[in-house]
């Protein structure tokens, strides 16, 4: 059986109705920019994290920059980000202005280790971005404890981590604020680019809202220098059609998870690691394995499609090399890059399919 690492037809083609109609009454509106569809999305998405305020902008990147930008991150400061991850993150930091200083991951979970944040704190340290990789929430108590005691701001990365939880509080709640994408493949993906900031500070979100579009307040002058970053009407659209389905799709991904992990219990294959405090949502299905490549190329002869994230620790990409000269030890980062592979997994993916990936596996 052929099983592709993910088809977003399967999804698309669920919703079909819903969509067509979202997109056609964005078309017979003539409105497409900041209107009444994003504000309407903006409250739910705000009402589903259970937070007060939700500014949409265009892509899970620039919610970041304008995140750390609106809490007072720029030129000259330093932001803590983990070394293993997507390069979204330390680029987003990048565009802020300030300088990403690497920190190594824990083993266990691949988010950053608590232990080692100290390791990248100096003088000019402004703030830290966990990641919440895979779905998987980062160990926030710890995080914060450390940021609280250096006076450091916490922008959550909840870019794969849409409805997961942490101590019964959404991911992207839990720090200062937290920055989502709503990039197709995301867990609640819209048919293009968008990505959103929330928070519970009425005023670092009144600046990204101000700096999503020139500045500009309700009269149209610009009270701050900046470019643009609107999330769109027919984006918001889409999403607030979405929305409602994610709660149920989410119970897929997690029951997916759990016939994996029953499936493959006995392999050699080191499966993800889910803290008792944690609800993950299992944007991927990352496996580690010492023969990784090995095990990816049998997987693919047998039809089943496998993805690597990432390949690479940060510091390894030509374009953040330099990050590894201040970054010591990060050997959990670089061990990740080496072992893990993506197994699929999507709400759409049918026990068949499931059970044919398992057989692969342990065959
Ligand atoms: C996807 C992703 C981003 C970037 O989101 P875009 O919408 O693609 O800009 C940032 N961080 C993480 C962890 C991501 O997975």
């Amino acid at each position: 059986m052929n099983v592709p690492f993910l088809d977003l037809r399967r999804e698309t083609l669920a919703l079909r109705n819903e969509l067509e109609q979202a997109v056609a009454a964005v078309l017979d509106s003539g409105l497409f920019i900041l209107d009444g569809r994003v504000a309407d999305f903006e409250a739910a998405f705000a009402r589903f994290c259970g937070v007060d305020h939700c500014v949409g902008v265009a892509s899970g990147t620039d919610a970041l920059t304008l995140a750390l930008s609106a809490g007072g991150v720029g030129s000259g400061d330093e932001v803590i980000a983990p070394a293993f991850g997507p390069v979204a993150t330390v680029a987003a930091i990048s565009a802020s202005g300030a300088k990403p200083v690497l920190a190594d991951v824990a083993n266990s979970t691949l988010t950053l280790d608590p232990g080692r944040l100290e390791d990248s704190l100096s003088e000019r340290t402004r703030a830290i971005v966990p990641v919440h990789l895979y779905g998987q929430p980062a160990e926030m108590d710890p995080i914060l404890a450390f940021a609280r005691s250096e006076g450091l701001l916490v922008v959550e990365d909840a870019a794969q981590a849409v409805a997961a939880e942490y101590r019964g509080v959404r991911a992207g709640t839990i720090g200062d604020a937290g920055a989502f994408s709503f990039y197709p493949t995301k867990n609640l993906g819209a048919l293009g680019d968008g990505g959103a900031v929330v928070t519970n500070d009425a005023e670092l979100a009144g600046r990204v809202r101000l700096l999503r579009a020139h500045g500009a307040d309700a009269s149209g002058q610009s009270q701050l220098a900046a470019t643009n970053s609107r999330l769109d009407e027919l984006q918001a659209a889409i999403l607030s059609a979405k929305l409602p389905h994610l709660e149920e799709r989410t119970a897929r991904r997690r029951q997916l998870a759990a016939l994996y992990r029953e499936g493959l219990a006995e392999g050699e294959l080191v499966l993800p690691h889910e803290t008792p405090e944690s609800r993950h949502v299992f944007h991927l299905f990352a496996v580690r394995s010492r023969e990784r490549d090995r095990l990816g190329e049998r997987l693919e002869s047998s039809g089943v499609e496998t993805r690597v994230h990432y390949p690479w620790a940060i510091h390894q990409h030509p374009a953040y090399a330099e990050l590894a000269q201040k970054a010591e030890g990060l050997q959990a980062s670089e061990r990740a890059a080496l072992e893990v592979v993506s197994l699929p997994l999507y709400p759409e993916l049918t026990d068949a399919e499931l059970e044919a990936v398992i057989d692969a596996v342990t065959e």
